[in-house]
């Protein structure tokens, strides 16, 4: 075929450790304890995170703040520096850093819709309790918004071709994007709590 692809938008999807179930266990356990004790998280929650609970608006640099957050950043970064290595970005010499790290609390009906991460290059989750039938990561093609007068694609089509792709939310993956690719969550239908940590990193 005399067609080659270019602009490629890279999604990095790993386990975070081998055997991180008690790791994941006690994030989740934090998660639930920071709900308890965030008053403001909890009312800017109501406000803008309609249904759930997320720390994004009051705590927004967990790992700065608990040594079970801080060890996931230390985790996280191998993975980022990886991701980062295979983007075949030049970062001058600079170091990348965790710049925000904020916890996700999801519970039934819950949703959280279209948006990108500003002020950073490389942005992720990482999925601590994710109860059977949970939503996914919903990811957005970025070109979509200039598509114009293009033709919808096919249903059948090629992965590469569709204009969105879930992952699923699985306990102990972390999935990585750079930041401006937009993404959501679909309403959560299933009876249980879906808990994640999203993080950003930025290069300095
Ligand atoms: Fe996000």
């Amino acid at each position: 075929m005399p067609i080659r692809a270019w602009f490629p938008t890279f999604i990095y999807c790993e386990p975070l450790q081998r055997g991180g179930a008690r790791f994941s266990a006690e994030l989740a356990g934090e998660c639930r304890r920071l709900r308890d004790y965030d008053a403001a998280g909890r009312a800017w929650s109501a406000k803008n995170y309609p249904g759930g609970y997320t720390s994004y608006g009051s705590m927004a640099q967990l790992q700065k703040f608990s040594s079970t957050f801080a060890t996931l950043e230390r985790k996280l970064t191998r993975h980022v520096r990886a991701f980062a290595r295979a983007l075949e970005l030049d970062l001058r010499g600079r170091e990348i850093c965790m710049t925000d790290c904020w916890a996700n609390l999801m519970p039934p009906a819950a949703a959280h819709s279209l948006h990108l991460h500003p002020l950073s290059f490389i942005s992720g989750t990482y999925y601590v309790a994710t109860p059977s039938g949970c939503p996914g990561l919903k990811f957005e093609d970025p070109r979509l918004d200039r598509f114009m007068a293009a033709p919808p694609r096919r249903p059948g089509a090629r992965a590469e071709n569709q204009t969105h792709v879930t992952y699923p939310a699985e306990t102990g993956q972390v999935i990585l994007f750079e930041s401006w690719l937009r993404h959501e969550v679909p309403p959560n239908r299933v009876d249980a709590e879906r808990i994640s940590i999203s993080f950003n990193y930025n290069w300095a």
